[in-house]
């Protein structure tokens, strides 16, 4: 018993050193590998600590899952990575749900008072968190893959509803507490916290699903922790804590990136009740530069400012960003890569793509350190960004991102967008910066269209 609870403290250590170590881009896969060993070793004191009805069941149980885990990782698009932890965060909500009520079952015809006031509460939380974690994540990877609309869905009275649903379900589980938990309230419980799983997300759309993701991973480690109560093991309170308070401090600083409450957000209907016309500003006249011309530009400047994007992503354009770059640093051209904090569809999108293109981490400088460089810079080049440069976040009091904290590329001497078209962002809004009289739009896709810069710039 003594050996098991040792187990769990390394396991719960490694853990803590594991998400430390993710605090920088440099350690993150050793990291990720620490916090991984954390969680075998938990998994084999759990597996040494119960009484095992067949191990047989379990191995083959891990095996599959195991094998479905590893072929997703291998094969899942790096955009598609939200997509993914939504359903990763759904799949432990549902767990969590599982072993509540399969606990539930088990202790069935034990009177309230031997089963005792704190599992029954776990029970009612890892009910309510996991089931809402559960549902929530799955509208939220359907809005995300473009199965239901990424627009907000709202009717009238949704707040009412929820609110009710919201009373009944606290009316239920005092009963519960002070009575006894049957069947029926289980039943009921489970039903109202997986419809507010739905109500909840179904309203939040555009761009405040990322913040939608982070809190549902959150939820999906309060779950855990609930869970940890039921079955009385440490390791998994530790960990669904971990989980619980990491989602919610990356949660914070996704809503300040956003400039969103997080009231405001969960409240949903971001951006519904103005009309098009007041979000999008006036029309917008553009300048349309080609490769020649744009390479002349990266020639003759001293400081460039890379400003990646979603479309960069999208393009696989960032190992001939980094030929762009190595060629600019052979010319003395000191170049920088601004990251927003919610540029691409996940937070370190950016800085993972970056990386993955052996970029020096040294050279991706985050907001708040390169807004003020922007207007000593003669070149800003925007590689598929666009809500995270989009003025209106700060000229346009109507527009949905309004307030929204932003690169301002806009500053520079001039900025060469490169995208394929006049497309809207993810917040479906325009980009009054495309019309600024120091912006040229170098239209394709970014992967070729830089390719072509990078052969062009060589023979200048
Ligand atoms: P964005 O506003 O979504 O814009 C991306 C741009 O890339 C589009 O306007 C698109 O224009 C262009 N594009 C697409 N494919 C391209 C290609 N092959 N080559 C060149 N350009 C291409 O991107 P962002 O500036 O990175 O902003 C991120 C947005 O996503 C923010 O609104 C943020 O709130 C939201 N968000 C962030 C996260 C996160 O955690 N990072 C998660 C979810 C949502 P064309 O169609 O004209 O090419």
């Amino acid at each position: 018993m003594i050996l098991i609870q040792v187990l769990y403290l390394i396991a719960s250590v490694l853990f803590i050193i594991g998400i430390k170590m993710m605090n920088k881009t440099k350690e993150a896969r050793s990291g990720n590998l620490v916090s991984s060993v954390g969680m075998l070793i938990a998994i084999i004191a759990t597996l040494l600590q119960i009484n095992i009805v067949s191990i047989t069941e379990i191995l083959a149980c891990m095996a599959i899952g195991s094998a479905i885990g590893l072929y997703y990782a291998y094969k899942v698009e790096m955009t598609k990575i939200p997509e993914m932890v939504s359903l990763f965060n759904g799949f432990g909500g549902l767990a969590s749900v599982a072993v509540a009520v399969s606990d539930f079952w088990l202790k069935t015809n034990v009177t309230m008072v031997q089963m005792g006031i704190i599992i029954t509460i776990s029970i009612v939380l890892s009910v309510f968190i996991g089931a809402i974690t559960f549902t929530g994540s799955m509208v939220a990877f359907l809005k995300l893959n473009g199965k239901v609309t990424g627009n907000p869905i709202t009717f009238k009275g949704q707040h009412l509803i929820n609110l009710i649903l919201l009373l009944v379900f606290i009316g239920a589980s005092i009963f519960a507490v002070v009575n006894q938990l049957d069947t029926s309230i289980i039943i009921v419980l489970t039903a109202i916290s997986l419809l507010l799983g739905v109500l909840t997300v179904l309203p939040i759309g555009g761009a405040d699903m990322p913040v939608v993701i982070s809190l549902l991973n959150s939820y999906s480690g309060m779950a855990a922790c609930a869970t940890g109560f039921i079955l009385n093991n440490n390791v998994l309170i530790v960990a669904g804590s971990l989980v619980g308070a990491s989602g919610i401090i990356l949660t914070q600083i996704m809503c300040k990136a956003m400039n969103r409450s997080l009231i405001n957000v969960l409240l949903g209907g971001f951006g519904q009740t103005i009309t098009k016309l007041e979000a999008d500003g006036p029309e917008i006249i553009v300048k349309e530069v080609g490769v020649e011309e744009a390479a002349m530009l990266f020639d003759g400047a001293s400081s460039v400012i890379v400003v990646p994007g979603y479309g960069m992503a999208v393009a696989q354009a960032q190992h001939v960003v980094r030929e762009l770059y190595e060629l600019c640093e052979k010319r003395n051209i000191d170049f920088k890569f601004a990251i927003h904090p919610v540029a691409g569809r996940m937070p370190g999108h950016m800085n993972v793509l970056l990386a993955e293109a052996n970029i020096s981490y040294d050279k991706l400088v985050e907001m708040d350190q390169i807004n003020d460089e922007f207007s000593n810079t003669d070149l800003v080049f925007v590689v598929g960004a666009n809500d995270v440069v989009n003025p209106a976040a700060q000229t346009n009091p109507k527009s949905p991102i309004y307030g929204m904290p932003i690169l301002n590329a806009s500053k520079a001497r001039t900025v060469i967008v490169s995208k394929r078209s006049m497309g809207k962002g993810y917040a479906g809004v325009e980009n009054e910066l495309f019309g600024y009289p120091n912006c040229l739009m170098l239209f394709g896709d970014a992967k070729q269209t830089i390719a072509k810069l990078v052969m062009e710039l060589k023979e200048l």
